[in-house]
C-alpha cells in the first residue's frame, strides 16, 4: 500500500515542534521511530498532511540514570538502547527485559519506548511493567510543562491524556524501594513478530519473607492496561506461597476484561491471566528478595 501525500518537518527544538503541531491541528502527528505511525498511514488508518520529526531535537533521546531522581528515559531512546543500559539493567531489569521483549532487531533500533506508551494499544510491551513501577510522564506543550503519573495518561485504544499540542518529553521511574523487585511476563501466538495477547508486570516489596506491597498490572485484557487491585489485596501482608499465588491468579483472572480478536480468544487470555499473574509475582518475589 501507498503512502498518502504528507509534508514531513524535522524541527530542531522542543518550542519548534509544539509550534508545528499546534499550527497543523489534527492533521499533524508527531513521529519518534514511525514504527506503529508508518504502519497506520500504510494502511491508510490514519492520513496526517504533516508529519513532524522528534528525532533531530536535542537532548530528547536521553537515558539517566541518578539514586536521587531515579531514571529517566527521553522521548526519542530507541527500545534497543533502554534493552542494554546497563544502568537499566542493573537497577531495572524488568524495564530492559520488556524493551528487549519487545518487537524484534529491527522495530527495537527504530522504535521507542515513549512511542510504544504513545500509540497507546492496550497490548504495548513497556507499559505494565512501568506502570507497576510508578512511572511518571513528562509533558510539554504550548501552555508549558506538566507532570502525571502513567497511571493517569491511558485513556482507551489508541488514546492519551495528551491535549492539543502536547508531546511527551520524557519518563522518570523512580528507583524501587530496598527489597522491591519486578517482572513481566508476556505471551504471544506467533512469537516477537506478533502482538502481545496476554502481559502481566508485577513489583513486589517483601519485608522477610511476607509481601509487603504489590503493584500488578495487565496488558491486552481491557481498553487500557489494566491494574488488579484485588490480586494485590490478596497478596499483602502474606507469604507468596504457591496456593495463595494461584489465588492471586484467579483473582486477577476475574479483574480483567478480554476480547476475542485474532490473537487469542477472551477464554484462552482469561486463562493465561490466572498462569502469568501467579509466576510472575513469584518471580518478582525472588527477585526482591535477592536486593
Ligand atoms: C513488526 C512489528 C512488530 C512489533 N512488535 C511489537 C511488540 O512485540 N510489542 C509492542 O508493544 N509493540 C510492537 N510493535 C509496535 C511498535 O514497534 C512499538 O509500539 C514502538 O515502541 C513504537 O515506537 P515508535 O518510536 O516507532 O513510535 P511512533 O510510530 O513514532 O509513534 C507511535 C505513536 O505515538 C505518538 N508519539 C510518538 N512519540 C511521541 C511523543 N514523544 N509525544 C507524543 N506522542 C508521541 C505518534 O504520534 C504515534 O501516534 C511492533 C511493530 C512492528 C512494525
Amino acid at each position: 500500500m501507498r503512502l498518502s501525500h504528507f509534508e514531513y518537518r524535522v524541527p530542531k527544538t522542543l518550542e519548534e515542534a509544539i509550534e508545528l503541531l499546534e499550527s497543523g491541528g489534527p492533521d499533524a502527528r508527531l513521529m519518534a521511530g514511525g514504527t506503529d505511525l508508518l504502519m497506520k498511514m500504510k494502511h491508510g488508518a490514519i492520513k496526517p498532511k504533516l508529519v513532524i520529526s522528534l528525532k533531530k531535537i536535542d537532548g530528547l533521546d536521553t537515558i539517566a540514570f541518578s539514586e536521587k531522581t531515579g531514571l529517566t528515559i527521553g522521548a526519542t531512546a530507541l527500545l534497543a538502547d533502554v534493552a542494554s543500559h546497563p544502568d537499566i539493567i542493573k537497577h531495572y531489569p524488568a524495564v530492559a527485559e520488556a524493551a528487549r521483549g519487545t518487537a524484534n532487531v529491527q522495530v527495537r533500533n527504530m522504535g521507542t519506548v515513549v512511542g510504544n506508551l504513545c500509540n497507546a494499544s492496550p497490548a504495548a510491551d513497556n507499559a505494565p511493567t512501568l506502570l507497576a513501577m510508578g512511572t511518571t510522564v513528562h509533558i510539554q506543550g504550548a501552555g508549558g510543562k506538566r507532570d502525571l503519573p502513567l497511571e493517569q495518561f491511558f485513556k482507551g485504544p489508541g488514546l492519551t491524556a495528551l491535549k492539543g499540542a502536547e508531546i511527551v518529553t520524557a519518563l522518570t521511574v523512580p528507583l524501587p524501594p530496598l527489597n522491591a523487585g519486578a517482572a513481566y511476563l508476556s505471551l504471544s501466538a506467533r512469537g516477537k513478530l506478533d502482538c502481545t495477547a496476554v502481559g502481566v508486570a508485577a513489583m513486589v516489596t517483601m519485608k522477610k519473607d511476607v509481601c509487603d506491597d504489590l503493584r500488578l498490572f495487565i496488558a491486552a485484557c481491557g481498553p487500557t492496561p489494566l491494574r488488579a487491585p484485588g490480586a494485590e489485596e490478596i497478596m499483602r501482608g502474606k507469604t507468596p506461597a504457591d496456593d495463595l499465588l494461584e489465588r492471586a491468579g484467579e483473582q486477577a483472572a476475574g479483574e480483567a476484561s478480554p476480547i476475542n480478536d485474532l490473537r487469542a480468544s477472551a477464554d484462552y487470555r482469561t486463562r493465561v491471566v490466572a498462569v502469568l499473574t501467579s509466576r510472575v509475582i513469584k518471580e518478582a518475589s525472588k527477585r526482591a528478595l535477592k536486593r
